[in-house]
């Protein structure tokens, strides 16, 4: 295939994308073939009814994980993610964390190689899926998660450790603290330039997307000068890359008497344990939020069961090169080959991709389907059994179902 059908990016961060292009994708271990199966049929069926047959996805299977493995001696071949990299938009299954010393979980490599610094969850209820809240309807929030630093950077020392005895001897000697000896240690970094990037693509995110406000999650009143300065430095980006777009809190009542201005998004920023309280007692002021990595890790599975639990929400992982929409749960592989799993988390992450690649109206119509097929009470086992007289289904026959419903 030509590069015709590559997928470019221009030097703002949008993307050009011919009629066909040409899309790699990793089906995934355990349950990762069977809702990838379900998935590519119901985007396929979905873009064709969208635009009449006028576009079309060309997939393009690339290795990684078990089948990787077993075809190649290698998890994570270079030229899965030399074609992620060129093609600049990828879909993947769950995959297995191979077991056994010096192997990091593939995911994280995918991540950290081709620096996917955001990790993009949207959490927006679908009409009929079971919810332990009063008022799920309200749910329509999109997280922004730091990726790449804050404690999840790797940066550790075990008790006892050489290393940690070392940390601890400079810093009590020289920095004055009195950690005591037998103290693991983890460092937790946030810098304004991976802070700057993040934010700057939540905002532009809630531009495009008709969201009100980008609200900057963080501690600061604690840790100062990492979840702190994160905020800080969001506001800063705010300020320097679209001024003329955003507005602050205070500026909303000051300036425009608390009524939001058309094309302005709203920069605001709350207190993690707090905006906790918030998004379940008030989720109508919520919408992008942008936070450091553990604050988004926490809060991304917290929305998630708002609206249906880990099995219903999509995600991406997405940097400046290229984006990864992936499901969000892992292989269950007790369920590997029964075809009977859930495939709504990739199917909705397939929708979440259509956006990106500018498909709205296909995108649209996997949706709708997927909510009309959930409200026909069309559903996998593990809906099926939160349902009453609900019809359980196969992974296979609910994707068909979806598609019947597409039309
Ligand atoms: P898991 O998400 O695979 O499964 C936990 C349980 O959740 C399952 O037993 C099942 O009851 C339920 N479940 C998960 N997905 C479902 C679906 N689509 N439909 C219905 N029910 C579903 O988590 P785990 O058992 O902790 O992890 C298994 C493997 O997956 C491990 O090797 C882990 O490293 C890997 N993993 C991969 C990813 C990823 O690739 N993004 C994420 C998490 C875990």
């Amino acid at each position: 295939m030509g590069t015709e059908n590559l997928i470019t990016i221009n030097s703002d961060g949008t993307l050009n994308v011919p009629d066909t292009p040409q899309i790699p994708f990793i089906e995934g271990d355990g349950i990762g073939p069977e809702i990838w199966y379900a998935t590519r049929q119901v985007i396929d069926a979905a873009v064709q009814k969208a635009y009449d047959g006028q576009k079309k996805i060309a997939w393009l299977e690339v290795l990684a994980g078990e089948k990787a493995f077993e075809k190649t001696g290698n998890w994570l071949p270079d030229e899965t993610l030399a074609d992620i990299e060129k093609h600049a938009v990828a879909i993947k299954g769950p995959m297995t964390t191979p077991v056994g010393k010096g192997i990091r979980s593939l995911n994280v490599t995918i991540r950290q190689v081709l620096d996917l610094y955001a990790c993009v969850r949207p959490v927006k209820y679908i009409k009929s899926v079971p919810s332990p809240v009063k008022d799920p309807q309200s749910v329509n929030m999109v997280i922004f998660r730091e990726n790449t630093e804050d404690l999840y950077a790797g940066i550790e020392y075990q008790s006892g450790s050489a290393d940690a005895d070392k940390v601890r001897q400079f810093l009590n000697k020289q920095m004055g603290t009195s950690l005591p000896a037998d103290a693991g240690i983890g460092i937790k970094p946030i810098s304004a330039t991976n802070t700057k990037r993040l934010v700057a693509r939540a905002i532009a995110y809630a531009l495009d997307n008709g969201f009100t406000s980008v609200t900057l999650m963080h501690k600061g009143n604690i840790m100062k000068f990492t979840e702190g300065a994160f905020a800080h430095w969001g506001y800063e980006v705010a300020n320097e890359k679209f001024e003329d777009q955003t507005i602050t809190e205070s500026e909303l009542w000051d300036d425009y008497q608390g009524k939001q201005p058309h094309g302005k998004v709203v920069i605001k920023d709350r207190i993690a344990d707090m905006l906790f309280q918030q998004v379940l007692l008030r989720p109508n002021e919520f919408g992008v939020i942008a936070t450091p990595n553990l604050n988004g890790d926490y809060l991304s599975d917290a929305l998630a069961a708002q609206v249906g639990g880990l099995g219903m929400a999509p995600g991406a992982n997405i940097g400046d090169r290229c984006a990864v929409f992936e499901a969000t749960h892992g292989t269950a592989p007790k369920y590997a080959g029964l075809d009977k799993v859930n495939p709504s988390s990739l199917i909705l992450s397939g929708a979440m991709m259509l956006v990106h690649l500018g498909w709205r109206e296909a995108s649209r119509l996997v949706r709708d389907a997927l909510q009309d097929t959930i409200s026909d009470k069309t559903v996998t086992y593990d809906l099926a059994r939160q349902i009453r007289d609900a019809k359980q289904v196969k992974c296979s026959e609910f994707g068909q179902a979806i598609i019947s419903n597409i039309g």
